[in-house]
């Protein structure tokens, strides 16, 4: 009887990070904590903002999630965490996944190179999408 309490807390706590993971996963978006937030209280009406937050760390510390930093301020979070590449548009700020093979080969040549143990590597880029190439020439930005 005594544990029937912390047991229920223990299966809120486990449906609340599940349904987290799968927002997570249904998107491509690599979208913000807040977004992500707005999305799971379509489900979880009376979870809170740092129910959300608390919980993406433990998804990305366990390994199943990966937090994007891009210097501007807010997170980007991504439902896949098997290393792949990304392209960050410089207008719209949207984040692309880049259907690149992984560069495995740099990891061995610098590790070789440097006596040191690679374990992994990250790549972005950075850029303008076709959606915002135009205004990016107008802009006088488009490289050359
Ligand atoms: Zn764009
Ligand atoms: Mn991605």
């Amino acid at each position: 009887m005594k544990n029937q309490k912390s047991q229920a807390s223990g299966i809120r706590k486990s449906k609340q990070r599940d349904v987290i993971l799968e927002v997570l996963k249904r998107t491509r978006s690599h979208p913000t904590a807040d977004w992500i937030y707005q999305e799971v209280r379509k489900s979880l009406p009376k979870i809170s903002l740092g129910t959300v937050y608390r919980n993406l760390k433990l998804l990305k510390e366990r390994g199943e999630i990966l937090e994007l930093h891009y210097g501007d301020g807010q997170s980007r979070f991504d439902g896949t965490p098997e290393n792949h590449y990304h392209f960050n548009c410089q207008v719209c700020g949207r984040v692309y996944d880049v259907e690149e093979p992984l560069k495995k080969d740099m990891e061995k040549d610098l590790a070789k190179k440097l006596g040191f143990i690679v374990t992994h590597h990250r790549v972005e880029f950075y850029g303008f999408c076709t959606e915002c190439r135009e205004q990016a020439s107008l802009l006088g930005k488009e490289a050359a």
